[in-house]
């Protein structure tokens, strides 16, 4: 293959004649029905590539789907239709994909039956489940731009500014967080992607010091020390560090769970008791993972302390800050004190800076040890680039084609601005205060903890002497009842044992309001539920 194949550069031809050198049309589904392509002309499907020549077209195309979309969102009046799996189920596989329509508009006439219609909408002010925000219109402005212009960002050849616009807003978070000159990083799909990266510079950084130690054996190699490695986060904090761990090789073993306190944080004396077993058992930690806002208690782990023990134990601090990095941006950034002494941070843009999916980072105190995933392709970036400092993201990353999602951020800053995203996450900051308050002093729940965060965690409580497996039940129910009813859509999580409820706040349109009256409605189901038990279910066993 020519080093210079790149889809970056089909563009500047399209401008030309050079459309006569693609003599091949398109085939879609070579394995299709026959008769299928019969219907296709080439000259049909070319009028659906975008370029000079169909500009017009994708214009009055992509201004229709727009339309029919914010009819859609300004007429919904639940966050759900309700509707079940074996609903929906047929109404897709129904769908003969070997049957195209041949028009834009059918499409999306169809697209309203089998998804529009029955989609979960995250903008309703009753949607309280997960980690889901409200996407702010700068970001879609962006979203349609990056998918139109389909820069890839893994070179420089492929994205020009896209790659410089990424490199400034990861320089801006890591600043904003306090890292330092040496700092570095790159935007992933998601939290889950930048622990997993995390992860692995963390390991490979642990492997490369254990191996270059003075007393370390001479033939020693890192599938030596793999069995030693040892990951330590709280019980508390999200299973993509499990998975991350899993995914490097070391076994979901290797994660070491530290206990939390009454508020959901990491305990810091187990935590330094835990490093110091592995000091006396050998065993070698990669990383400490502290969370700033778990994803059910929105806890933050007491970030300073934590640092104080990496320190001293000499391992690499890791904050997984998917859900609380809005704070970089709010009136409480203090909440965030010590996360500017982190190795890695992750950043979910697409939780609290109100982007669309996906938008995510991962930054690095120390730029260097990104070269982890350095590798070079002759086809792509070789190593000469580097030499003569060209700017290939990829280098830095794990994917390779990859979206250029930083775009979504940089309008939004460059509209908004950083503040304006501040306000709107300290907004449902406030309203989880009050709702607490409400829910703290209603007699039909029990709250777990005053939140840090956005969300509550809590449980209605059929009575004082109440059977806690017949409650279980009951709140399993009131969240089932409540999805099929489309009115309100919570999430449901396990505390200790036992089945709660959980409102992840990120819309500041939910009002008080709004939350009494999803109580209200919670209190009906579960009322209904209790009503329909027989008699001794009702009494304490
Ligand atoms: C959501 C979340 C993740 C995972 O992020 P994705 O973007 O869903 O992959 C990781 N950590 C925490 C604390 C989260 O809340």
């Amino acid at each position: 293959m020519s080093p210079l194949a790149h889809p970056a550069e089909d563009p500047s031809t399209t401008g030309s004649p050079g459309a006569t050198h693609r003599v091949t049309p398109t085939v879609h589904a070579p394995g299709g029905q026959p008769g299928d392509s019969a219907t296709t002309e080439p000259a049909d499907s070319r009028s659906y590539l975008l370029n000079n020549g169909t500009a017009g077209r994708y214009r009055s195309t992509v201004t229709e789907s727009v339309e029919r979309v914010s009819a859609t969102i300004a007429a919904t009046e639940r966050p759900f239709t309700g509707i079940s799996v074996d609903e929906l189920t047929p109404t897709v596989a129904d769908i003969d994909l070997e049957a195209p329509l041949h028009d834009p508009a059918a499409a999306l006439d169809e697209l309203e039956e089998v998804y529009l219609r029955d989609a979960v909408y995250f903008h309703h002010p009753r949607y309280l489940a997960h980690l889901n925000c409200p996407v702010v219109i700068p970001a879609l402005v962006g979203e349609a731009v990056l998918s139109a212009v389909n820069s890839s960002l893994d070179t420089w050849d492929q994205s020009a500014g896209g790659t410089l616009i990424e490199r400034r807003l990861i320089d801006w978070t890591a600043r904003r967080i306090g890292l330092g000159e040496q700092a570095d990083g790159i935007f992933t799909s998601g939290g889950t992607q930048s622990n997993l990266q995390a992860m692995l510079l963390a390991r490979d950084e642990a492997c490369r010091r254990e191996l270059a130690r003075a007393d370390a054996p001479a033939d020693a190699r890192r599938s030596d020390v793999l069995p030693r490695l040892r990951i330590l986060t709280s019980e508390c904090s999200h299973f993509s560090i499990q998975k991350a761990a899993t995914l490097l090789g070391m076994g979901a073993e290797s994660v070491i769970s530290v206990p939390c306190d009454e508020n959901r944080r990491m305990r810091t004396t187990d935590l330094a008791a835990a490093l110091e077993r592995c000091r006396r058992d050998d065993l070698l930690p990669i990383a400490v993972v502290a969370t700033a806002g778990t994803t059910d208690f929105g806890s933050i782990d007491p970030l300073g302390e934590i640092a104080d023990l990496c320190d001293r134990y000499g391992t690499w601090m890791h904050v997984d800050a998917a859900y609380g990095c809005g704070l970089l941006v709010s009136r409480r950034r203090d909440l965030l004190a010590g996360i500017e002494r982190a190795d890695s941070v992750t950043v979910d843009y697409h939780k609290s800076f109100f982007q669309p999916v996906s938008s995510s980072a991962v930054l690095v105190r120390d730029h260097t040890t990104l070269r982890h995933v350095t590798y070079h392709a002759d086809y792509l970036n070789p190593r000469r680039m580097a030499e003569r400092r060209i700017p290939n993201q990829v280098d830095k990353s794990i994917q390779t084609t990859r979206r250029f999602d930083a775009l979504k951020l940089w309008l939004t800053l460059r509209t908004m601005g950083a503040s304006g995203i501040g306000e709107l996450f300290d907004e449902v900051i406030d309203r989880a205060a009050d709702a607490w308050k409400i829910l703290h002093d209603d007699p039909r729940f029990d709250v777990v903890v005053e939140p840090q965060l956005s969300t509550l965690v809590f449980r209605y409580v059929p009575s004082a002497d109440h059977d806690p497996h017949l409650s279980d039940l009951v709140n399993l129910h009131a969240r089932e009842a409540l999805f099929a009813s489309g009115d309100a859509i919570v999430a449901g999580t396990v505390v200790d044992g036992r089945h709660h409820l959980k409102f992840t706040l990120l819309n500041p349109e939910t009002t008080l309001e709004d939350i009494a009256t999803v109580l209200d409605l919670i209190a009906e189901h579960a009322g209904s539920y209790l009503a329909e038990q027989p008699e001794p279910a009702l009494s304490a066993r």
